[in-house]
């Protein structure tokens, strides 16, 4: 067999356009020549350190052209690419680093310490990584010593069969529902879901691909960078996500798609220089992996860019569901249709397509969803029912077959007998001028099991009075929709990619007064 996996594909690529731009970072540019010469080399590096197909190889960095050029080295080797979340806490890392058995690490200096004993440079006074996962017997620390590897090893061209059947990267999820798991995904779930963005999204050759959502999530890698380099156009790699600095980039770089988690493009839109700066550029900007906001959406859209979303989930490699320029506008607040080669189905408990307008959970099959979670073949059966991934993610389908996100099944409310959907409550709440943020739970109450509770964080400048953001639901929502406290607060807790952390929100504001109108 020869290699038909992702890590053939610098090579393809600088067979077919050497000269063109693959990447850019900050002051450097490189070719698809240079990726294919790079990641070849890399490779090289890693064999003669002992890795061979199957085992494990981390990486733990910000958006960088190493981040790639691993997971195609690990890729022409057969060997299993980790990529670690930089915001981790020291013993998350060591926890990931453990529990994937990787023995050889890439990382970034500042972020990764072996000789450091509790406490750790993530500073949470936890252990250190290593303590944690001692299996760690080979480390490239980014920055010179990884170019000297590079300079060290030799060209000849390597050539490993590698199917699509075998396993790419285990690639952790957000961890909003608990303890991060190991989803596998194949070279050919890669592949699909690449084919899938290339036809849906009409990826070109002259895309120039903003890429600031991190690559160590799914949809920074899988929804933009890697169809983009497929497809052989140019991806710039931003370290660390700066909303201003975004909208200079755009200009200078003539960015053609970039993709966002709401609270990035939230962000955006807040600066200053956002009504002036020249977004002509701009051909698609898909915004997803977290509830996407009406509001959101109408600010983008009134600037007259094509803002689209997505929907999707790591174990899906993880385009799912997409809503394309089209229907952008008349479908606008829907994650649109299943992606071209991918099912989806809006399901009641026995699995059966629920009616139009019903709510039902989502499930997805098709050849971007992964075989399972590394290591824990239970979690792995009770996450497919008949071949379809359960998403836990609850969603309604209008009579065009157009999918509409409710929310997240364990983040329903259940008061009085009545389903709650907090992201609907939460789409209202930020039509509030002074609101920037909000999260709504369920906190325990005598008379109705449980009611909702708003959580919201002022504009700056700005003071949010508890009954008046309650009165501003009034007429706006039912009744029992409206949550009975509010709190306001300074900060939510979210993932390093913009994600809610709803469990954390639970914890730190869901205990105090069971009723009552609001409190502070
Ligand atoms: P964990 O599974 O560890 O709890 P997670 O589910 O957040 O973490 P991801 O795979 O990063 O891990 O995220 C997938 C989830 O993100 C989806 O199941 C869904 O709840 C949410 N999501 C993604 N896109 C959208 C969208 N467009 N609208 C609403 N929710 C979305």
């Amino acid at each position: 067999m020869r290699n038909e996996g992702i890590g053939s594909w610098p090579g393809r690529r600088a067979r077919k356009t050497p000269h063109r731009t693959a990447l850019i970072h900050q002051q450097q540019t490189f070719s698809y020549a240079d990726l294919h010469q790079r990641t070849n080399r890399l490779a090289h590096a890693l064999r003669a350190a002992g890795v061979r197909r199957g085992d494990r190889v981390a990486y733990l960095g910000p958006n960088h052209p190493s981040f790639l050029e691993t997971l195609f080295a690990t890729g022409l080797l057969g060997a299993v690419f980790v990529p670690l979340n930089t915001r981790l806490a020291a013993p998350e890392i060591g926890y990931q680093l453990a529990d994937s058995g990787a023995r050889t690490l890439i990382h970034d200096p500042s972020l990764y310490d072996p000789t450091d004993n509790g406490g750790g440079s993530q500073g949470d006074g936890g252990a250190s990584p290593a303590e944690v996962s001692p299996a760690v017997k080979h480390r490239i620390e980014l920055g010179d010593p990884y170019e000297q590897v590079l300079a060290a090893a030799p060209d000849n061209p390597i050539d490993e069969p590698v199917g699509p059947d075998d396993i790419c990267m285990i690639m952790y999820t957000s961890g909003t529902t608990g303890r991060a798991k190991g989803a596998m995904l194949t070279h050919g779930n890669l592949t699909w879901n690449a084919i899938n963005v290339l036809i849906d999204q009409d990826i070109t050759a002259d895309e120039v691909a903003l890429v600031s959502a991190p690559l160590f999530h799914t949809a920074g890698l899988n929804m933009i960078t890697l169809p983009v380099l497929l497809k052989g156009g140019t991806c710039v790699l931003v370290g660390a996500f700066d909303p201003a600095g975004t909208l200079d980039l755009i200009e200078r770089h003539r960015i053609t798609f970039m993709f966002g988690v709401p609270a990035m493009f939230d962000q955006i839109a807040r600066q200053a220089r956002w009504a002036e700066a020249d977004l002509s550029s701009v051909r698609q900007l898909t915004c997803g992996g977290a509830p996407v906001p009406t509001p959101l959406i109408a600010t983008y859209q009134s600037r007259g860019l094509n803002f689209q979303q997505g929907y999707g989930m790591t174990e899906a490699a993880p385009g799912t569901l997409f809503l394309a320029a089209e229907h952008a506008v008349s479908k606008a607040g829907s994650a649109g249709v299943p992606h071209f080669f991918t099912d989806v189905r809006v399901t009641g408990p026995d699995l059966s397509p629920v009616a139009v307008g019903e709510p039902g959970e989502i499930v997805v099959r098709g050849p971007n969803v992964m075989p399972g979670y590394w290591g824990l073949p239970e979690e792995t059966a009770a996450a497919f029912a008949d071949g379809w991934f359960r998403s836990g993610d609850i969603a309604r389908v209008d009579e065009d077959g157009f999918v509409t996100i409710v929310d997240r099944l364990k983040d329903m409310i259940i008061s009085g007998g009545e389903n709650v959907y907090p992201a609907e409550v939460e789409d209202v709440l930020l039509g509030h001028p002074a609101i920037v943020e909000c999260a709504v739970i369920g906190v325990p109450d005598e008379k109705w099991g449980e009611v909702p509770r708003a959580v919201v964080v002022a504009q700056e400048g700005s003071r949010l009075d508890p009954d008046e953001v309650i009165a501003f639901l009034s007429g706006r929502l039912a009744k029992y929709k409206i949550p009975k406290s509010v709190v306001v607060a300074e900060t939510l807790p979210r993932t390093a990619s913009g994600k809610l952390l709803k469990s954390r929100v639970r914890a730190r504001f869901g205990a105090g007064p069971q009723s009552g109108t609001t409190e502070r």
